[in-house]
C-alpha cells in the first residue's frame, strides 16, 4: 500500500509505524489482510456487545436503507426514531421517559449537561455547577473533557476547560468519604448535576465501586435538587451484568446517556433519556425555553434501525443467560491470579474483569503499556492496557475456550513483565 494518509486516533505514529489492516469482522475476530485473525477481547473499544456483524443487526440494516437514508429531524420524524424511543423508554431505568437522539458518547453527555443547565434556567432558579466523581472519563470534546478526569490527554486543552468540583472515588472502604464530599457539594443548592460513570468507571481504569454507594448518591441528589447524570454509554447493554448499571442499585438516574452497545456496536448512534420534569422545563410556548441542540445526523434512520435490532436481540436471544455465563467465566478466571504475585487488585463486575500488573511505573503513558499491546498482538490477542491496568471487556460470544486463552496470555505477560513487589 502506498504511504497512508490517515491520523489516526490516540495513536503516536511516530512510535506505530506499522498498523494492522482489517478486511473482515465476525463473532469475536477481526481477520486481518494476511489471513491471520485477532481474537477482540477488549469488544473493539467497548461498543460491540452480542459480536461483530451479528446477522440480526446487519439485516436491519439492510432492509431500512431500501427505503430510508438520513433526513432531518427538525420537524420530522421516522419510525425506527420513533419505535426505538418506546423501546429504550421500556428498557431503561423508569421514569426516563423522554429520548434526545445524537451519535456518539461524547454528545450524548453533552446534551446532558445542557440539559441540566436548559431545566434549571427554565423554572427560573438557575444552577451550573457540575459535580464530578475523580478518576472519571465521559468523552474527548472540551465540554466531556472539562467533566472528566484532567491529565496527560488534555493538558494541552486545559485553559479552555471550565471548573467543576469534584467528589473522590469511592475505594473500598472509604466511600464514606465521597458521600460527604457528595453532600458538602450540593448543600448550597448550586450544583446543578452530578454525572457518574454508574459502578465502573472504564477509561480511569476500570475501577469498580458497589452498587449501594451509587443508591447513596441518588439519595442526596434528590435531597438537594442535584439532577444525576448516568454516563452509561460504556456500562450499558448488559456489560456491568444488568441491561443499565443503574438497575443494580435499584436507582433512576435523572439523565441516562447511552451510545456504544446501542446498536449492538454496528454504527455510531447515542441517546440522552430524561425525565418528564426535564421535558416538561423545555415544554413552552416561549421559544427561549427551546432545547437548542441538534447534530447533523441526529436520529439516523439507518443507525435506528439497528438499535431496534439490538433490543430485539436482547427480546428474543438468551441474552441475560450469555452475560450471567460469562460474568461467571470471568470471575473464575480471575481466581487463578488471586495468590500471583506480579498482580493485584483483580476485580470483576458482570463481564468486565480487571487487575493490575506490579510493573517498574504505573500511568497511562508508562512504558509498559505499548510493550503489553506488542505482546498479546503477537500472540493473535486485542488486549489494550490502560497503562499497568490489564483488562477483559470481550463481545458476548466469547467461549470459555477463548477466555481461557486469553487469562493463559495474561499470566504469562505478568511472568515477562511483572516485577513482584
Ligand atoms: C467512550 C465513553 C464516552 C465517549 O463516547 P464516544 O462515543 O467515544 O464519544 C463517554 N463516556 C463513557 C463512560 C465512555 O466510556
Amino acid at each position: 500500500m502506498s504511504q497512508s494518509r490517515v491520523w489516526h486516533p490516540f495513536t503516536q505514529h511516530a512510535l506505530e509505524p506499522a498498523i494492522p489492516e482489517i478486511v473482515r469482522t465476525d463473532g469475536a475476530y477481526l481477520h486481518k489482510a494476511d489471513g491471520t485473525r485477532i481474537l477482540d477481547a477488549i469488544s473493539s473499544w467497548w461498543v460491540v456487545t452480542h459480536g461483530h456483524r451479528h446477522p440480526h443487526i446487519m439485516k436491519a440494516i439492510e432492509t431500512i436503507a431500501a427505503s430510508l437514508d438520513q433526513i432531518i429531524f427538525a420537524g420530522f420524524t421516522h419510525e425506527p426514531a420513533e419505535r426505538l424511543a418506546k423501546a429504550l423508554v421500556g428498557v431503561a431505568p423508569a421514569g426516563l421517559d423522554w429520548v434526545f437522539y445524537s451519535d456518539s458518547g461524547s454528545t450524548s453527555v453533552e446534551v446532558a449537561l445542557k440539559m441540566a443547565l436548559g431545566y434549571f434556567r427554565n423554572i427560573g432558579a438557575p444552577r451550573s455547577r457540575i459535580v464530578v466523581m475523580e478518576h472519571s472519563y465521559h468523552g474527548d470534546t472540551i465540554g466531556t473533557m472539562s467533566v472528566g478526569a484532567r491529565g496527560v490527554f488534555n493538558a494541552a486543552y486545559e485553559p479552555l476547560l471550565f471548573e467543576v468540583d469534584t467528589i473522590p472515588f469511592p475505594a473500598a472502604g472509604r466511600e464514606q468519604e465521597t458521600l460527604d464530599r457528595f453532600e458538602a457539594v450540593s448543600r448550597d443548592r448550586h450544583a446543578a448535576a452530578l454525572i457518574v460513570e454508574p459502578l465502573v468507571l472504564g477509561a480511569g481504569g476500570m475501577l469498580m465501586y458497589p452498587a449501594w454507594v451509587l443508591a447513596e448518591l441518588k439519595k442526596i441528589a434528590e435531597a438537594s435538587g442535584t439532577l444525576l447524570i448516568a454516563d452509561e454509554v460504556m456500562t450499558g447493554w448488559g456489560r456491568t451484568g444488568t441491561m443499565f448499571a443503574c438497575d443494580q442499585a435499584a436507582i433512576s438516574p435523572d439523565i441516562l446517556c447511552t451510545s456504544k452497545g446501542l446498536t449492538g456496536g454496528v454504527i455510531p448512534l447515542a441517546a440522552t433519556l430524561a425525565t418528564d420534569a426535564i421535558f416538561q422545563a423545555h415544554y413552552s410556548e416561549d421559544r427561549k425555553k427551546t432545547f437548542f441542540h441538534s447534530s447533523s445526523y441526529t436520529a439516523n434512520p439507518i443507525a435506528c434501525a439497528a438499535a431496534l435490532a439490538n433490543v430485539e436481540i436482547w427480546r428474543d436471544e438468551p441474552v441475560a443467560e450469555r452475560i450471567a455465563a460469562l460474568s461467571g467465566m470471568q470471575a473464575a478466571g480471575l481466581q487463578r491470579f488471586r495468590d500471583n504475585a506480579n498482580f493485584t487488585d483483580s476485580r470483576v463486575t458482570g463481564t468486565i474483569a480487571a487487575l493490575d500488573l506490579h510493573a517498574g511505573s504505573a500511568g497511562y503513558l508508562a512504558e509498559i503499556g505499548p510493550k503489553l499491546r506488542a505482546f498479546f498482538l503477537e500472540r493473535g490477542l486485542l488486549v489494550r492496557p490502560l497503562g499497568n491496568v490489564l483488562y477483559l471487556l470481550p463481545p458476548y460470544c466469547i467461549t470459555g475456550d477463548e477466555l481461557d486463552g486469553l487469562y493463559d496470555a495474561i499470566a504469562e505477560a505478568g511472568e515477562r513483565f511483572g516485577s513482584k513487589p
